[in-house]
């Protein structure tokens, strides 16, 4: 038996309540058959006149039938007198007395008055739960079952690892669940159990989906996806009706892979404290229950993905669910080059293309950003109207990810075209007179959609794992690069530097409160991350009195970086006014164009 969801309680009990209505109020109102009223009289007038047809004694009163003046049937009552004598008249008469005249409805039309409204009352209530089901499910590949929850199965993926690049350790441990569901009878007969759920847990884009999808295709099972923000979307008193669907069906078709996103818009941790949102729950419980009920030998594994693991509920992580956790990170320069290749199979390419200089320059980029500027990069070779994907097509792609789309149309008058030039040289020089500083690439002063007037790319020779102290402090410095020349050459401030006020800030901040890099606050962590891969900024916590104090340091930390900044620039302006008026004049500029005058005006 299931357990009902709440909704479903409610609308039966209206629907109770509306058939008792009907069965006690409306139906013996409408079934009564006029009775007219008449004195005793009237009866002994009738029955002398023959006209009584029937009689019926019900103690407090007489009801009859008598023919009317054209011979019609009529029903009538009438008031007691003298039974005794009634009797003996009826008889001489023959005249029926005593029968029903006023039927009881019998007990099978008693019984349809209560079955024929529920049962209509049932249809309503799954034609309206179908049609707000079909309003926010949209249309699946299939959805097939008794109930209303639909369920995508795709019989096979036709993923397999190798459509997965990098990501060897998840692989790795993914490779025995493979195993499992090729033969699970080989660790069922040894009395091996293997865990029921594996969570795939890093940042968005990252390919846990493509991995979960790899695992069903490399082990030729089934593939069951569902979302977790599908659960809690649904008609209220659905999700858990879904869950226990979903692995009904799961079970069917075993082995297979059940796989659930976003796992954490269901599984969150349940504080207790406020009513809470009752439906994810409910669904939550019930997805626990299932997955302590089903058979672990059967073969169905489920993996779920979330990049928010901090806020699982911890009966999620208990031994025998989610109990073997699978970190799918960034990829490293390695894994982003083989991103890169894996994707640029899929189009034509020109042959020597430079993976590892795009890899350098996607540092911090995701699978799926990867993935996706390959995509731009094929867009732009068909744009220009080539047949294969250049070099270039993929440099610029890789811009557009970063920063947006080029914004030709947009007009900047000369003045401020003046400034924007200074500013990113600023930035620039600054970047190539410091050790440590990754070299400059490209200096471009075309607007782009993302807001950026101009913009300076560094590119690092090889890939960084630590920051030094000095690495950050000199980013500052070259952040800071850009005000500074404005600074220098038309002494005045502009909005232009707000995104690395910002930058500026945050670095110095994190060095302050995170890094431990001062030695006021020595190795006391002061902030902590709201979540490990969304982001989202940092939970400052500390008394008023540090937080004072840390804004202080803070303080100190950016004036020191743009006074160096300045310094720097001063003793470069030749180079800074001529590397300006070059990329005034050509509005991008390479770095070895950049360094070749830069070096020219050394001294
Ligand atoms: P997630 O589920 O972690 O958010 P997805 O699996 O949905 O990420 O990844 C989105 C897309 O990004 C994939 O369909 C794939 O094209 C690409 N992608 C991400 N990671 C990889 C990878 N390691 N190898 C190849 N492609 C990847
Ligand atoms: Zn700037």
């Amino acid at each position: 038996m299931r357990k009902p969801s709440r909704s479903v309680i409610i609308y039966y009990t209206v629907v109770i309540l509306a058939l008792v209505v009907l069965n006690f109020f409306v139906f013996p109102y409408l079934m009564r058959k006029p009775v007219i009223e008449v004195q005793y009289s009237e009866f002994l007038d009738a029955l002398d006149q023959g006209k009584v047809t029937e009689v019926q004694d019900q103690g407090k009163q007489i009801v009859f039938k008598a023919k009317g003046e054209k011979g019609e049937e009529a029903i009538y009552k009438c008031g007691i007198w003298d039974n005794q004598a009634l009797a003996a008249t009826l008889r001489e008469k023959n005249i029926p007395f005593g029968s029903e005249i006023i039927k009881e409805p019998g007990f099978l039309l008693q019984m349809l008055g209560w079955v024929l409204p529920l049962l209509v009352f049932i249809i309503i209530g799954r034609l309206i739960s179908r049609s707000m089901l079909k309003q926010m499910g949209g249309s699946g590949p299939m959805s097939f079952g008794k109930s209303n929850a639909k369920i995508y199965v795709k019989a096979e993926t036709g993923k397999t690892f190798k459509d997965v690049a990098g990501q060897e350790e998840a692989k790795e441990a993914l490779k025995e669940i493979v195993s499992f569901l090729h033969n699970p009878m080989r660790y069922a007969r040894i009395g091996a159990k293997l865990p029921k759920g594996a969570l795939l847990v890093g940042p968005p884009g990252t390919g846990k989906t493509l991995l979960a999808q790899a695992v069903a295709g490399e082990a030729h099972v089934p593939f069951f996806s569902i979302s977790g923000s599908e659960f809690v979307e649904m008609f209220v008193g659905m999700g858990a009706a879904k869950v226990r669907d979903l692995f009904k069906q799961a079970n069917e078709k075993a082995p297979c892979i059940v796989f659930i996103d976003e796992i954490d818009t269901v599984g969150k941790r349940r504080d207790g404290n406020f009513g809470g949102n009752d439906e994810r729950e409910q669904t939550l419980n019930q997805l626990l229950s299932e997955m302590d009920g089903f058979d672990g030998k059967k073969g169905v594994v489920i993996l779920a993905a979330t990049n928010r693991p901090e806020s699982l509920d911890p009966a999620l992580l208990r031994p025998g669910r989610f109990d073997r956790r699978i970190p799918v990170e960034l990829p490293d320069l390695q894994g982003r080059i083989d991103v890169l290749k894996v994707h640029a199979k899929n189009v034509k390419m020109e042959e020597n293309i430079d993976f590892q200089h795009i890899g350098l320059a996607t540092a911090g980029a995701s699978g799926a950003d990867l993935a996706n500027m390959i995509n731009e990069a094929a867009l732009r070779a068909v744009r220009e109207g080539r047949d294969k994907v250049s070099q270039r097509d993929i440099e610029e792609s890789v811009e557009v990810v970063i920063a947006g789309y080029q914004r030709k149309s947009m007009v900047i008058n000369p003045e401020e075209k003046k400034i924007i030039s200074y500013h990113e040289v600023g930035h620039a020089l600054v970047a190539a007179s410091q050790t440590h500083s990754a070299p400059v690439a490209k200096i471009t002063i075309i607007p782009r959609t993302s807001g950026a007037l101009g913009y300076t790319l560094q590119i690092d020779k090889e890939e960084k794992f630590l920051m030094s102290e000095k690495d950050l402090f000199n980013k500052m410095v070259t952040l800071c690069g850009g005000r500074a020349a404005e600074e220098l050459i038309f002494n005045s401030r502009t909005t232009g530097a707000s995104n690395d006020i910002e930058k500026i800030t945050q670095i110095a901040r994190a060095m302050v409160t995170k890094f431990g890099m001062t030695d006021e606050f020595d190795m006391t962590a002061l902030s902590t991350e709201k979540s490990k891969y969304l982001g989202g900024g940092d939970i400052f916590d500390a008394s008023e009195g540090t937080a004072k104090k840390v804004d202080d340091a803070v303080f100190a930390l950016v004036k020191k970086a743009h006074g160096k900044a300045i310094e720097i620039l001063k003793e470069n302006m030749e180079a800074l006014h001529a590397i300006a008026a070059h990329l005034l004049e050509k509005e991008t500029i390479t770095g070895d164009e950049f360094m070749e005058i830069f070096e020219a005006h050394q001294n």
